[in-house]
């Protein structure tokens, strides 16, 4: 379905829980934020209900996402029947990493074709101190489970000034040896980050300086695509702030309490709980036509009151 400004909506992030076994510094408070409680947290049956009627919609690609999406249980079997819906072409999971091991096999058998890890860093110092506690050996460890297991694999990792500018180079050597893509996006200014000081927010353009052999070989959704030559992977860069991709977004959210929010950044949500057969399909063709033009982002503002935790990414 096409939105108001003749945008295909064909792709839905669904935020699983707003609940996080990490807690880095840029997405959440230290001790956490009001969990939702269990009743607020939108059911499996219901994500299965919504997708099966987003899919009659023309959403063919579901992203599965969190808080960190693998602490929710229950969610193999939601995959396995996503995978069976028609219309869906394509099942995506984010994560972080660190319980991905376990359910590496059961997630390929469910149907899931593409994981893409956080990792802002190499060092497992800074790795430790931006998530506040985790593991860089499990993440990389992961990483290399779903490259062997056949999953596509992006990585992507939020630049922040102060912290990681130099760790780029290092991420890109990533891609020398690795068919994947190494993803920079630019810190956006929400929930957690709203108060940070604006040394903080780094212009992707600060990769491309830094690495000029870089040649851009396309532009895949969101992420203009680059290439090291010699290099077996790709590098993305995602830029909502310095070059605006609003004019080409083609997806909707699911948040972890069950509301459908048709643009990131803006405080627009309608509630799907509840809501069955035409009431539901009305209440989604609602969302999608009335999507925001763009965000606000460009002048420092955003119109949410969200963390990124329920909302996902
Ligand atoms: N827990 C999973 C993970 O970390 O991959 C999935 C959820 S996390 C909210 C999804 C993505 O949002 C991560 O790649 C994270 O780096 C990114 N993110 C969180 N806060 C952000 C911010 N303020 N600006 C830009 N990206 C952010
Ligand atoms: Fe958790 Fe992902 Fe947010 Fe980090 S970015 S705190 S891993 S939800």
């Amino acid at each position: 379905m096409k939105d108001r400004y003749k945008r295909e909506i064909s792709y839905m992030r669904i935020s699983l829980t707003d609940r996080c076994n990490f807690r880095c510094l840029y997405c959440m408070p230290a001790d956490g934020i009001e969990k939702c409680s269990h009743d607020d947290i939108i059911s499996l049956e219901e994500v299965e209900k919504i997708v099966r009627a987003a899919a009659t919609l023309g959403i063919k690609k579901i992203r599965l996402t969190g808080g960190e999406p693998l602490v929710r249980k229950g969610i193999v079997s939601l995959c396995e029947k996503i995978s069976k819906i028609p219309g869906i072409e394509e099942i995506c999971l984010t994560t972080n990493g660190a319980l991905f091991k376990d359910y590496a096999k059961a997630l390929k058998d469910a149907g899931v074709g593409r994981v893409n890890f956080s990792l802002d860093t190499l060092d497992p110092e800074k790795f430790k101190k931006i998530s506040r506690g985790g593991d860089l050996k499990q993440t990389l460890a992961a990483i290399d489970e779903a490259i062997s297991l056949g999953f596509k694999v992006k990585i992507n990792a939020v630049l922040i000034g102060g912290f990681n500018i130099d760790d780029i180079e290092k991420l890109v050597d990533y891609t020398k040896d690795h068919d994947i893509q190494v993803r920079f996006i630019e810190l956006m200014k929400m929930g957690q980050t709203i108060n940070w000081d604006q040394k903080n927010f780094v212009s992707n353009n600060i990769v491309l300086e830094k690495l000029p052999d870089l040649e851009e070989v396309k532009t895949d959704g969101v992420a203009k695509v680059y290439k090291m030559p010699g290099h077996k992977g790709t590098v993305g860069l995602i830029s909502p702030i310095s070059s605006c991709f609003c004019q080409d977004c083609n997806r909707i959210r699911l948040t972890a309490d069950g509301k459908l929010k048709p643009c990131l950044h803006s405080n627009r949500e309608i509630s799907l709980k509840g809501l069955d057969g035409d009431d539901l399909l009305a209440a989604l063709k609602e969302g999608i036509y009335d999507k925001d033009k763009s965000h606000h982002l460009v002048d420092g503002t955003t119109d949410t009151k969200r963390f990124m935790n329920t909302i996902g990414g």
